[in-house]
């Protein structure tokens, strides 16, 4: 069984072993220590990365994904080992540190979820770029209002301010009897407690800060319905301050577009939405009455290239509602055939006899170029 070093020492990045096991799998090479402070893959928080260095020959083996197994860690290394072999490990500090920061602050919001709201939160994933945990709400509602979630952000974020510690500890059974926990550990034996401050208490055997301060900033992105829970999506410290920056940058890039300021960025938006709906009915309108004049000088006989064929159908139908009219019309790639209502052809045979297609006797439309137009117009005597 491997020691794990994190358990007592998170901030611990450099340490010596020894290599107990070495087996092949998932076509790659893995070592087993007797102690690591590698982080293997549980409870959400993702595998440490970093390098095992053979003290004999000096080379530098990558790490490149870490397991548990039966109580044994296991590193996936690229290059050979031996067991007996001694090593010195080394794991990737900024990510570690990362991971700590996202899972401490998924305490606090977990925490604080259950303190304001009694919500029950049931797992953690630490994503790439963001964290979420799954809430079951006593009322089975999947949202939260503005106001809640604000106050949870609030209340985290508080705690953070305080720089309040957190402990990591192995309690005996009569101490862990006595402990007030937010949900009942899901392990019987060798139960890790974590508390936070004082106010969030519960079994887990991850990574943590040593205070809360060091979390930075907890800042929620969303609280959306996944499966009959609420999912609250997050970023903490250094993702937090990223995550800002690229919205600051963006809101700046947008705002000198439109010349806004950040804070009026919504309402130019809205604005200008509002503005490209009203010339874009213009122009329609415009195109329209353009159409329409085309097909008064030429019989009720034209084909449009690079035409719209809304604009198009507008203008066929205000064109045949002058008595004894007949039209062959297209716009890139769309046929309109069309005629008045005193007339009597039947257009969807028409435009059967030159292109594919079908409609009402008085109306059809179909799938053609120019050629099907001029053929279907000389066939009725207008060329
Ligand atoms: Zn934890």
């Amino acid at each position: 069984m491997t020691e794990r070093l994190y358990y007592d020492a998170s901030y611990m990045t450099d340490f010596s072993a020894y290599v107990t096991a070495v087996k092949e799998d998932q076509g790659g090479t893995w070592v087993t220590l007797d102690r690591s402070a590698f982080y293997p893959t549980s409870g959400g928080q993702p595998f440490d990365t970093g390098i095992l260095k053979n003290v004999d020959t000096g080379e530098e083996l990558p790490v490149t994904d870490v397991e548990v197994a039966d109580g044994d860690v296991w590193h996936r290394v690229e290059g050979a080992l031996q067991t007996g072999d001694e090593v010195l490990g080394r794991i990737d500090w900024p990510r570690r540190f990362d991971h700590m920061q996202q899972h401490g602050g998924e305490h606090m919001i977990a925490g604080s979820i259950w303190k304001l709201l009694h919500g029950t939160t049931i797992g953690l994933h630490l994503g790439k770029d963001q964290s979420t945990i799954d809430v079951t709400m006593p009322d089975g509602r999947t949202r939260f209002t503005e106001e809640e979630t604000a106050a949870v952000e609030q209340y985290v974020n508080g705690h953070i301010q305080r720089n309040e510690p957190v402990r990591c500890w192995f309690p005996d059974e009569a101490e862990l009897a006595s402990l007030p926990l937010r949900k009942p550990p899901t392990v019987t034996e060798h139960i890790r407690i974590v508390d936070i401050g004082g106010w969030e208490m519960v079994a887990c055997g991850g990574t943590h800060p040593a205070s809360t301060g060091e979390i930075g900033l907890v800042k929620i992105l969303s609280v959306t319905p996944a499966r009959g829970k609420a999912r609250v999506s997050f970023v903490c410290g250094e993702r937090a301050l990223r995550y800002f920056d690229l919205c600051q940058k963006s809101a700046e890039k947008a705002g000198q577009l439109l010349s806004a300021t950040p804070e009026r960025l919504a309402d130019a938006v809205a604005e200008m939405k509002e503005k490209c709906a009203r010339l874009e009915s213009e122009l329609k309108a415009f195109r329209t009455q353009d159409i329409l004049r085309q097909l008064e000088k030429n019989s009720g006989v034209l084909y449009l290239e690079n035409g719209d064929d809304r604009a198009l159908q507008e203008a066929v139908s205000a064109y045949i509602q002058r008595p004894g009219r007949i039209v062959f019309a297209g716009a890139g790639g769309r046929l309109i055939f069309a005629r008045s209502a005193d007339r009597n052809e039947d257009m969807a045979a028409l435009i059967r006899s030159v292109a594919r297609g079908g409609g009402k006797p008085d109306m059809a439309s179909g799938a053609g170029g120019r050629d099907a137009v001029l053929a279907a117009a000389r066939s009725a005597g207008l060329l």
